[in-house]
């Protein structure tokens, strides 16, 4: 149904980016891979896709925390009918102990990023006559935790210009909204669970159970192919009508 469609998934060598990338090539979508490094896996990724899929699937190194390099990834895809904005990082401090350059850092690639990409995707979205912007935000845009002031800042921020953006397109045939995942096992996921045992004093079991999934109902991770699955709704024409909203993947968290 994507056919004839070129997504452009920020942060999308790894992780939910990436199963997002297949997700969308699954459905027909030619897609633009993305990161900030410029090695020669990165583009394997993309020869792979499109070999697996039968779809055009490119890679195209831009760092996400420069506003240049973020108008210039949409600029060099060529075509942009579905950007997914994807790319983030976390830190985890105290906020009187949060390194200023990390914070700098996450409000950056997790939430300015989205603004210069939609900045640069919009014009070619009304040019093509359809347009859709889906935001990767968290449950952490709609809720918080301790010691993550910089990414519950940035996700409330995505959020809210996820409403923006759908408000100034609302009359034309281009969508705009935010995915809420909750815990979903990838490497961002991964790095943070060594932190964590160290902040409680807990076995790497007790973090995944009772730090991670605690707030989580479902008691289970969500997937990068349901998120996958997620956007290509969001994407399809049963969602035209589904904009300035959140979606949340959540088992349950924001429920409670
Ligand atoms: P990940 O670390 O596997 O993926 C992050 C991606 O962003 C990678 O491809 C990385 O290369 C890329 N990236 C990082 N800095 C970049 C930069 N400066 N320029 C370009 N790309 C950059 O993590 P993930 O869990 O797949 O996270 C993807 C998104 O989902 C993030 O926005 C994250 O906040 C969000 N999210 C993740 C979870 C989770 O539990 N994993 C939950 C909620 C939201």
């Amino acid at each position: 149904p994507l056919t004839g469609k070129t997504a452009v998934i920020t942060g999308s060598n790894s992780g939910i980016g990436l199963g997002v990338a297949r997700e969308m090539a699954k459905a027909g979508a030619d897609v633009v891979l993305n990161s900030f490094s410029d090695r020669e896996e990165d583009h394997a990724l993309a020869t792979e896709i499109a070999k697996e899929f039968d779809v055009k699937a490119t890679y195209i190194a831009a760092d996400m925390s420069k506003a240049d390099d973020c108008r210039r990834l949409i600029t060099d895809a060529g075509a942009c009918d579905i950007l997914i904005n994807n790319a983030g990082i976390q830190h985890v401090a105290p906020i009187d102990e949060f390194p200023t350059a990390k914070w700098d850092a996450i409000i950056a690639i997790n939430m300015s990023s989205a603004f210069h990409t939609t900045a640069a995707a919009l014009p070619m979205m009304r040019a093509a006559g359809w347009g859709r912007v889906i935001n990767i935000a968290s449950a952490h845009g709609l809720t918080a935790s301790p010691y993550k002031s910089a990414y519950v800042a940035a996700k409330h921020g995505i959020v809210g210009m996820s409403k923006t953006v759908a408000l100034e397109t609302a009359q034309e045939p281009i969508t705009c909204n935010a995915v809420c995942p909750g815990y979903v096992l990838t490497p961002l996921v991964e790095a943070q669970i060594p932190d964590t045992m160290k902040e409680y004093d807990m076995s790497r079991e007790d973090v995944i159970k009772n730090v991670m999934l605690k707030r989580q109902p479902s008691k289970e991770f969500a997937t990068v192919e349901q998120l996958g699955g997620t956007v290509v709704f969001l994407a399809s024409d049963a969602a035209a009508q589904i904009t300035g909203t959140t979606i949340s993947v959540d088992g349950g968290w924001t429920a409670l």
